[in-house]
């Protein structure tokens, strides 16, 4: 460990959303593992969710704490408490947020004065890269999403190739990247696809990622090595790949199942069912933190996987749940019955279902927290695309590394919007029964994804691409801080 004089201090700044905020907390507890004393900036509700996981750290010797600055509930009129993305029910409150967060820049850069040598910042605060400009010490953005998606958007950017075809269903090339990726304009965020005010703030964080120091990205050399060799050349920036992170640190059973911290589902029932099935006999299936289906898409769903007739564990989420809830118990007493199936209530302890041997593959909605998270597992996976940069994944997913089988969702959406159309249960029937079964497609998949499962698990070891990764910007961002003292 460094000496106090020369141990590095690091301010962590996450974006207050479960996807973003999860994996930047494992970031930061991951530097504090290896000598470096750490800050976390928060507000209250947000530090709730992660900070019995900060105090156990602290108290086994790390230099980790909280910065809890007091969120301006009153002044943008937000109810107490609702102080992420995860928390908020319509379109008016998600305004509320983002004017909030604008409101805490004021008092974050205040606190950024008090001698940090460092800034690792969600990509969606591009004013830190001003911020650590004017104290004369590197910000680096943390990628919660890996390189693949980063490349995809920076060649439909500069080579817009979506004004080539004639309709919103035509595919075209995506140019200049390593593998031959097709998509259609369908699938392209709206921020891609119309100039509206979240499109200038994807420019300015574009912007202010080629003037950051450098990128850390939740990913590991060997998953994506083409990729991170391209994001560093069209982005001329430095790039370390540290992760699988939740691999890294999350070790202990506590340190799983608190994890995003929302309520447990009812105590164990779950590892009870898991433990009293065959290996890889069971599908785990969900949809993230954010998403909400429609009744429609959820009966499909539902049809599907009794269809297939292979077992499933399926997350379904409270906001799914406001809506009419009847067939749902019904369902739930049928798979109960015929103990083929289970559903969990909101929120999964993910990380320790995906790594039990029952669990055979995965329904994702390509989230890239929950299909690194799926490798890990080693397992193979039904690709389910709705928002943010998924279509970019699943591409990556089912074309690159070929783990995966698309379930044929064809357009993207809002996170907070619903999809114009359900996809239908027989396409959910089949892709199961593919994924499930035991074609020579399906085992191609599968000892991929055990492979790469294997990798990941290298890549953490001491001796591994991603240890070493931590290490070297380690030791530059604290060789950087002794050369200018
Ligand atoms: N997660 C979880 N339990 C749930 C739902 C989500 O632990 O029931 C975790 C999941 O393990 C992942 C994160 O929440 O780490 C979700 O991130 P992802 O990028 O997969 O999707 P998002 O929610 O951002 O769309």
């Amino acid at each position: 460990m460094n000496s106090r004089a020369d141990q590095l201090k690091v301010f962590f700044l996450p974006f207050p959303v479960s996807g973003h905020m999860i994996p930047m907390v494992d970031l930061a507890r991951l530097f504090a593992m290896h000598g470096v004393n750490v800050t976390i900036i928060t507000t209250p509700a947000n530090a709730f969710l992660f900070q019995k996981a900060i105090d156990r750290d602290a108290n086994s010797g790390h230099q980790i704490k909280t910065h809890i600055l007091e969120f301006p509930s009153a002044q943008v009129g937000l109810p107490e408490g609702i102080e992420n993305f995860n928390m908020i029910t319509s379109h008016g409150m998600s305004h509320k947020l983002y004017h909030a967060l604008s409101l805490l820049q004021k008092p974050i850069e205040q606190l950024f004065q008090e001698m940090t040598d460092c800034i690792i910042t969600d990509m969606f605060y591009p004013w830190t890269v001003d911020s650590a400009a004017k104290l004369g010490i590197p910000r680096l953005v943390f990628h919660t999403a890996g390189y693949f998606s980063q490349c995809a958007a920076s060649s439909i950017k500069q080579y817009a190739p979506l004004l080539s075809v004639n309709s919103t269903a035509d595919t075209f090339l995506l140019p200049d990247l390593p593998d031959t990726i097709e998509m259609t304009t369908l699938q392209l965020p709206r921020w891609v696809r119309t100039q509206d005010g979240y499109a200038q703030l994807m420019d300015r964080i574009r912007e202010s990622e080629r003037q950051s120091y450098g990128a850390v990205v939740n990913s590991f050399h060997e998953l994506e090595s083409a990729y991170e060799e391209h994001y560093t050349s069209i982005t001329g920036i430095k790039a370390w790949s540290v992760g699988p992170v939740s691999l890294c640190v999350n070790r202990d059973a506590a340190d799983k199942v608190e994890r995003g911290n929302k309520v447990a589902p009812k105590e164990n029932e779950w590892l009870i069912w898991l433990n009293s099935k065959e290996c890889n006999s069971v599908l785990y299936v969900s949809f993230g933190s954010l998403n909400k289906f429609s009744t429609a898409q959820l009966i499909e769903l539902a049809h599907g996987l009794d269809a297939s007739s292979h077992q499933f564990i399926w997350v379904v989420r409270q906001k799914d749940k406001d809506q009419d809830e009847g067939w749902l118990e019904d369902f739930e007493k049928h798979i109960k019955e015929s103990n083929r199936g289970l559903i969990i209530r909101d929120w999964a302890p993910q990380l320790l279902i995906l790594e039990h041997q029952a669990i055979g593959g995965l329904v994702t909605h390509c989230g890239w927290n929950s299909i690194l998270e799926g490798v890990t597992a080693g397992l193979p996976m039904i690709t389910w695309p709705l928002y943010a940069e998924q279509f970019y994944n699943e591409k990556f997913v089912t074309q690159v590394i070929k783990i995966g089988v698309s379930v044929g969702v064809t357009e993207w959406r809002q996170w907070d919007e619903e999809a114009r159309e359900a996809v239908k249960r027989e396409e959910i029937e089949k892709a199961v029964i593919f994924l499930m079964g035991s074609g020579v497609q399906a085992a191609e998949m599968k000892n991929r994804a055990r492979e790469l499962g294997n990798a990941a698990r290298r890549a953490i070891q001491s001796s591994g691409s991603s240890q070493s990764n931590l290490m070297s910007m380690i030791k530059e961002l604290t060789s950087l801080k002794c050369g200018r003292s």
